[in-house]
Parts: structure tokens; sequence; C-alpha cells
């Protein structure tokens, strides 16, 4: 099989890897039929160093090719769904909706790399998730969102404690921000305010819910947020960047005894707390790794009806063989997020 590699900062290669083989009876082994790239997958791409390659990629829709003795519930051919993590299914926290703090989970990118031909899924019942449309489906694009940047948007609205007439602020117009757009607004919020410079991005804001949105950066930025809201900033701010100055730009933009969910992975190492502290306005920090293959079964039926159409964060397809421009476009922000098909 084919799989894409990144070597070294900027430096994405696809090459022939071994075939992924069956190790625990509750494997299943997938043959990929779309991915993308996340991200997330930036960060690597940006400052890998660690001089071994590593495999890429974490959000994947296939159709089952072989499974262990002690699947039950899956059979080739079926077409599924792997969100970025494996799971159990039956301990407290993915009883509880929690799926990624299993006790008995992990992420199977550790080991695989969705940006290829074949992957290895752990756990299978309870990773996979069955997709009631055929490989040719338009639908794809927008189910392939469940793996990764949709729950993931979602998780930060839930968590935020959007809820009817709520009023957000979203920084970030990645494909988590817009999602996170579109999250809030099925949780119905009722003013959400979108911060990016991005205009085709922010125009897809507004397709998913925005009510306004702000180009402004930094202190700028707050003051319009503050504009907004009779000076007192929102009650909830979604931060899904993971920067400095996105964290600084959150407490600038919540109101006092406010909510700040952040579902960008921090890429510093403290939160800035200091004067005009999370404690002296009493802000509660929250947010994490998304509980993604949670929320699968609960985000799919709008997509199947049509309600939604989080694949429009998809603007460009590449073939494995473009992996190498696919990254180097998304890191340019020349693309929003790259669907990629083997
Ligand atoms: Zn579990």
């Amino acid at each position: 099989m084919r799989a894409t590699l990144i070597y070294g900062p900027g430096d994405v290669r696809v090459e022939e890897a071994a075939d992924p083989v069956i190790e625990q009876p509750t494997d299943a082994i997938v043959r990929v039929v779309l991915s993308c790239v996340c991200g997330g997958d930036l960060h690597s791409y940006r400052s890998w160093a660690n001089g071994e390659p590593k495999r890429m990629g974490h959000e994947v829709i296939g159709a089952v090719e072989e499974t262990g003795a002690d699947v039950r519930l899956l059979k080739r051919g079926d077409l599924v769904l792997a969100p970025f993590t494996y799971q159990d299914g039956t301990c407290p926290f993915c009883r509880a909706g929690r799926s990624t703090s299993c006790v008995n989970g992990g992420y199977w990118s550790r080991f695989n790399g969705g940006q290829g031909e074949l992957v290895r899924i752990p756990l299978a019942d309870t990773s996979l998730f069955q997709l009631p449309v055929g490989e040719d489906s338009e639908l794809l694009p927008s189910l392939l969102t469940l793996s990764d940047v949709y729950g993931t948007g979602f998780h930060a609205a839930l968590k935020g404690g959007v809820t009817y007439g709520s009023r957000v602020t979203v920084i970030g117009d990645g494909a988590v921000g817009l999602l996170a757009v579109l999250s809030a607004k099925q949780l119905g919020a009722e003013q959400i305010i979108l911060m990016g410079r991005h205009a085709a991005r922010t125009e897809l804001g507004r397709t998913f819910g925005a009510t306004d949105i702000i180009t402004e950066r930094g202190a700028e930025g707050v003051s319009r947020v503050r504009e907004l809201t009779g000076g007192l900033g929102t009650e909830i701010v979604l931060e899904a960047v993971g920067h400095m100055p996105a964290s600084e730009q959150a407490i600038g933009a919540v109101r006092s005894d406010g909510t700040i969910s952040r579902v960008g992975v921090p890429q510093y190492e403290q939160v800035p707390v200091g004067n005009a502290s999370l404690f002296d306005r009493n802000i509660t920090l929250t947010g994490g790794v998304a509980h993604v293959a949670s929320y699968v079964k609960r985000l799919m039926p709008a997509i199947l009806d049509g309600t939604v159409n989080p694949g429009l964060v998809f603007d460009r397809t590449i073939n494995l063989d473009e992996m190498a421009e696919g990254y180097r476009a998304m890191d340019a922000r020349e693309a929003l997020k790259v669907l990629v098909r083997p």
C-alpha cells in the first residue's frame, strides 16, 4: 500500500508501506475511500524534527476489507467512518459520551496514517460507524467532517455551554472555527460573532450562521467585539486556533463570569493569567480534545437529511500523488481544507 509520511518541516512524501494486518481479534482493516488534511497536521508539517518519518492522517471514510474473529457488527464491504480515536464503548467515560477519555481507547493515528490506502482500526465494533450511503454519495465529504472537524467544533460549542439565545464569539476561520459557528447555530445561539481575516472563509461562516464578522485582531478586534455587545463582551468564546494571540483575544472578548472553550491544540505552554486574569473576572476556561466518536450519531442525521452541509469546508480535492501540494496549499492558506481520494 501507499502512505503519506512527513520527514521534516515542509517535507511530505508518499511511499510504499507495509499493509496493515489484523493484530487483535477486535481489529478491522479498512480500505480508505476518502481522507483529508487537518489543520492539526500542519503543526507537524511546520515543525516535525524527530529524525523518524511520521505517518499522517487521522480522518477516514473507507470500506471494511477484513475483520478479526471477534468483530460482530461489521462485515467486508461495509462503508464506515473512522473518527480519530478508537474506544471500547462500554467504560464509564464512553457511557457518559466522553469517548476520547476511554480507559481502553487511544489514537489509531499513532500506528497508522489515514492519508494512505489501508488502516487498521482497533475495537472496530465501537470505533467504526456504518454509513447508510454508498461510496459514490455526494454526502461523503460532509460525513467525513464527523471524523474530526465538525465534532471538534461541536465540542467547543457544547463545552462552552451554548444554548438558545446565547451570544457567542468564535475565534478562527479555519474548518474547526467555521464548524463551531455551525454548531453554535444548531444549539440555538442568537448572536455569533466570527473573528477571521480571510474573506472567502468568513463568507462561509455567514452561510453557517455567523451574524457578525470581525476582521481586526488583537486589542482592536477585542474592542470591536465589545462595541457589538454593549461594552461587555460575549458570555461564551469559542477559541479554535491554539496560538497565544488567539488565547489573549479570547480573554479580551469574553464577558466577566463567562466561559472560554478552546479546541485549537495549544501551541503555547501556559495560559496568559495575570492582571485582568481568569480569577479576577471569574472566567471559566474549558475545552480540550473533542469526544468526536460520541457525537457521530447525534450529528449525522442533519447531514443525511440535508439540514447542514459541513462538507463545504473542503475547497480542494487531490489524490495521493498530490499530497505535498495539498499540504503546501493548506499551509499557505490557499486551501481551507483538502480532501484526499486515494
Ligand atoms: Zn470506553
